[in-house]
């Protein structure tokens, strides 16, 4: 994949990329080497090494403390320290800390009633002072950037603190930026209420700032960098040689990441979807490897499978009654059972006379299930009823698929070989992926097979 240099760019760097000084480095070095970067998002300072506390954790558990009015804040003094070490490492001016120990003084000294307006102004000081530093070490180095802070530049969230969404009228107020003649330095994760109270994404929610920015100004590419080199194949934990992926639709990014692909979140990055802007994973530490783009489309050039992804934590019920298929409204009266218990089905797979449903596990607590099997035997009658637990999904996923006769016999032929059995099969209607349901315990097994069936001898 070749380096697109030209064009206007969002580039968001996740909190590894930021952990500390040499990082920040890093980050202004990549944004010097490309003028497209006009807007820079970044995250609160991550983990510098495994042992270590991301800041925003630390910043939550100054919240706890002040909602529960301890006086005594340890974590209060490791952010400022972190955020300390960093200004330092750069041989930033010292008022910024000073800056900073008062504001987040006061924000733990605010109004605890509202406890998620309390928690989200402390959440938001990561990223606020991470973007304060970026746009200070920019500056240092004589590239002219600004902190431009996201309420008042109009990203309007909704009031569901810790989980909020952005508000339609935000895209149309933040289509300014792209005239912005300095870098802009966006914090990610937080935005304002219409009341201009602070309010926070989910987390990991800087991604879903960076893809708003790409939505709104319209950009050529949004760059999301993080520390890994690209999307692979399959999970490295399993298959230690899979290959990279240098090209991915938005369709196979989001099946993979349903299937656990854990490099973002497939939700996080909607707004740039919705406008079809291409997205690239890179790698801040190692900026020479290719990475992997995200595309809305891609022409369709053999390799029928590009990913195969794996989750668990999935249960199933089955149910089987004679002649299903000819009693109008079993389906519907089903599923509005599982609705009536306010819960999401994953995958309904069915034959002529018996149907399943894939839940998530979590969400079906033995309660739950008595309940469920009861209301099922009196209202259905079926002839069997059954719930398996502990199941895992593995799906093998390509825009490919869909041209090429045997796909599932390879898979099949691939799992009965590692002696894995197939509770469930399940075609997506796009007929882009397709999902086994699987013992958990056979679940790595399942994904080494499918990944040799796949990818080895091609
Ligand atoms: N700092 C926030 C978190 O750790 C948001 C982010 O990094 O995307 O969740």
């Amino acid at each position: 994949m070749s380096e697109q240099r030209s064009g206007f760019k969002v580039a968001k760097f996740g909190g590894t990329s930021l952990a500390d000084a040499e990082q920040v480095r890093k980050v202004c070095r990549l944004i010097q080497a490309d003028a497209g970067r006009r807007i820079v998002v970044v995250s609160a300072p991550g983990k510098r090494s495994g042992s270590d506390r991301k800041v925003t954790d630390l910043l939550i558990a100054c919240a706890e403390r002040g909602i529960a009015g301890q006086r005594r804040n340890p974590e209060a003094e490791a952010v400022v320290r972190r955020f300390e070490d960093i200004r330092a490492g750069l041989g930033l001016p010292e008022d910024s800390i000073a800056a900073l120990r008062e504001d987040l003084q006061e924000r733990l000294a605010a109004d605890r009633r509202h406890k998620g307006r309390y928690f989200d102004a402390i959440k938001a000081l990561g990223e606020d002072y991470s973007a304060r530093l970026v746009a200070a070490a920019l500056n240092a180095q004589g590239v002219a950037a600004t902190y431009v802070n996201p309420g008042a530049a109009g990203l309007r969230l909704s009031e569901e603190h810790g989980n909020a969404v952005v508000l339609p009228e935000s895209y149309r107020r933040l289509r300014k930026l792209r005239q912005s003649r300095s870098v802009v330095v966006f914090p990610g994760f937080f935005g304002c209420t219409p009341a201009g109270v602070v309010a926070t994404f989910p987390r990991g929610g800087s991604d879903i700032t960076g893809a708003i920015l790409a939505a709104a100004t319209q950009a050529d590419l949004y760059e999301n960098f993080t520390d890994v080199d690209s999307v692979f194949a399959a999970d490295p934990r399993i298959v230690p040689e899979a290959r990279r992926i240098e090209l991915l639709t938005y369709r196979e990014m989001r099946e993979l990441a349903y299937a656990g692909f854990g490099v973002f979140h497939d939700e996080a990055i909607v707004p740039a979807v919705r406008a079809r802007i291409p997205i690239c994973i890179r790698n801040t530490n190692r900026p020479e490897a290719p990475g992997t783009m995200i595309v809305p489309e891609r022409p369709y050039r053999g390799g029928e499978v590009v990913g195969v992804a794996s989750a668990d934590g999935f249960c199933a019920i089955y149910v089987d009654k004679y002649l299903m298929n000819r009693e109008v409204g079993f389906g519907r009266r089903l599923l509005q059972i599982v609705e009536d218990e306010g819960l999401s089905y994953e995958h309904a797979p069915s034959g002529i006379d018996n149907t399943s449903l894939i839940l998530r596990e979590r969400d079906f607590s033995t309660t739950r299930e008595r309940h469920i099997v009861r209301r099922i035997r009196t209202e259905l009658t079926p002839d069997k009823i059954e719930v398996e637990r502990g199941l895992a999904l593995v799906m093998i996923v390509g825009e490919g698929m869909h041209y090429t006769v045997g796909v599932a016999a390879r898979a099949t032929q691939a799992l009965a070989g590692a002696g894995v059995n197939i509770e469930m099969l399940n075609q997506g209607s796009s007929e882009i992926s397709m999902m086994f349901g699987v013992k958990a315990v056979h679940r790595e097994q399942a994904v080494r097979a499918l990944y040799r069936a796949f990818f080895s001898q091609s």
